[in-house]
């Protein structure tokens, strides 16, 4: 059999990476080992501290590639020295590249949130009578109803009935702005302790939809260091709903709502509906959407905090067309972090057909 040059290690976390500040190249990253050791964690001991632990490097032949998703690929490179020298500077790191792009022009979708209760003899796909722990528990009987029906089980998706695409005004030349997903659960959004809530409610009592405003140009949000300890969160702004089209962001949302309340409650659907649970009856005029869209907004695609741009051109770019941090040799990165606009519906596919592209490139110039 063939030798792996892959290796995988778990329960290593990369605390900086090693750049020759001279050559400016990068050669090797730090990481110390160890299981939840980022602060983020709900495992993570309060009492951590990183000097008690024992720090290790690595060296590569070759180059590193940075893939730590949206907010920690930016972490990583503020605390190696790459990013806004004035941050930088404010906690004392030597600025190796100044590059201000890093950690800025963050982007989300705004999604918000309707939910109704549905009559007691309704029972969407047989749902009801299945009571899913959404892994909450070992013997969540949806997982095992998966696992005797991976192709029709609610786990064959991730627990989405049925989308459809919706466009609101000022409609968009090429895409519908909107897609809504219905789940069969008294769900809110992705939040702390967000399975324990859901459970609360029967599963399949309820229908959930998200109002997911996917295409939105508002990249006013930010990650920024907030200690030079890497296992520390870094101060993360979404900021939904502060962009330039912030007054049609907000729009387009409560047009959802209004929508899909004519969809389910004013229609034959309406047969299978007990009452509106959210934003519920008493909630009808713009403004009282707006503050229950802003109450429950969240976003679970944040991105774009390290774009690849013009180098030359754009100070804010911080990767070329190759996914190359500028400024810097040998350092690529290879994750969500690189577009330079929210794309698409989903990001998972578009981050596949990028990495791969990127990977393409550095087997093409692979000298062996
Ligand atoms: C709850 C949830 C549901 C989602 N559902 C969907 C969906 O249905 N479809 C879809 O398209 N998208 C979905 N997304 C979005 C999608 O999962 C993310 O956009 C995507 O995973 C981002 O990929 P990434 O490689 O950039 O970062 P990640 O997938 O976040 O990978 C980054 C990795 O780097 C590791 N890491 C970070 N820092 C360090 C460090 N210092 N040392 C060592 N390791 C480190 C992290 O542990 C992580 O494993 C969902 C997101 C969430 C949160």
């Amino acid at each position: 059999m063939k030798k792996s040059h892959l290796h995988v290690w778990t329960d290593t976390f990369v605390t900086k990476l090693i750049i020759d500040s001279k050559t400016k190249e990068a050669c090797g990253v730090e990481y110390i080992k160890g299981a939840n050791l980022y602060k983020a964690s709900s495992l993570a001991s309060q009492t951590l501290n990183s000097n008690q632990l024992k720090k290790s490097s690595i060296y590569a032949k070759r180059e590193i590639i940075v893939s730590g998703g949206q907010w920690m690929t930016p972490q990583l490179l503020q605390l190696s020295g790459i990013g806004d020298k004035d941050l930088l500077k404010k906690f004392g790191i030597p600025v190796i590249q100044d590059l201000p792009g890093v950690g800025i022009n963050q982007q989300d979708r705004s999604e918000g949130v309707y939910v109704v209760k549905l009559k007691s003899n309704v029972d969407i796909a047989g749902i009801r009578s299945i009571n899913c722990t959404y892994n909450a528990t070992l013997d969540d009987p949806c997982l095992i109803d998966y696992m005797e029906h991976p192709q029709t089980a609610l786990y064959a998706s991730n627990d989405v009935l049925f989308a459809m695409l919706h466009s609101t005004k000022p409609k968009l030349p090429k895409l519908p702005d909107t897609v809504f997903l219905f789940l069969p659960n008294r769900f809110t959004g992705f939040r702390a302790n967000w399975v324990n809530e859901s459970l609360q409610y029967p599963v399949g009592a309820y229908l959930f939809v998200n109002v997911n405003l996917a295409h939105v140009d508002n990249n006013v949000g930010s990650v920024r260091i907030q200690s030079t300890n890497a296992f520390d969160t870094p101060l993360i702004q979404l900021k939904h709903f502060s962009g330039p089209n912030k007054e049609i962001d907000l729009s387009r949302t409560i047009q959802s709502i209004r929508y899909l309340r004519t969809l389910l409650l004013n229609s034959s659907f309406s047969e299978y509906i007990d009452y509106e649970e959210l934003p519920g009856d008493q909630v009808q005029t713009d403004k009282q959407l707006s503050e229950f869209i802003y109450k429950y907004v969240w976003g679970h695609h944040a991105c774009c905090t390290a774009k690849i741009g013009n180098t030359k051109t754009d100070p804010f770019a911080v990767l070329n067309s190759k996914a190359q941090v500028k400024g810097i040799k040998n350092l690529r990165v290879c994750d969500i972090s690189i577009f330079p606009k929210i794309i698409g519906y989903y990001p998972l596919i578009p981050i596949i057909t990028a990495c791969e592209k990127i990977a393409g490139d550095i087997i093409k110039h692979a000298k062996y």
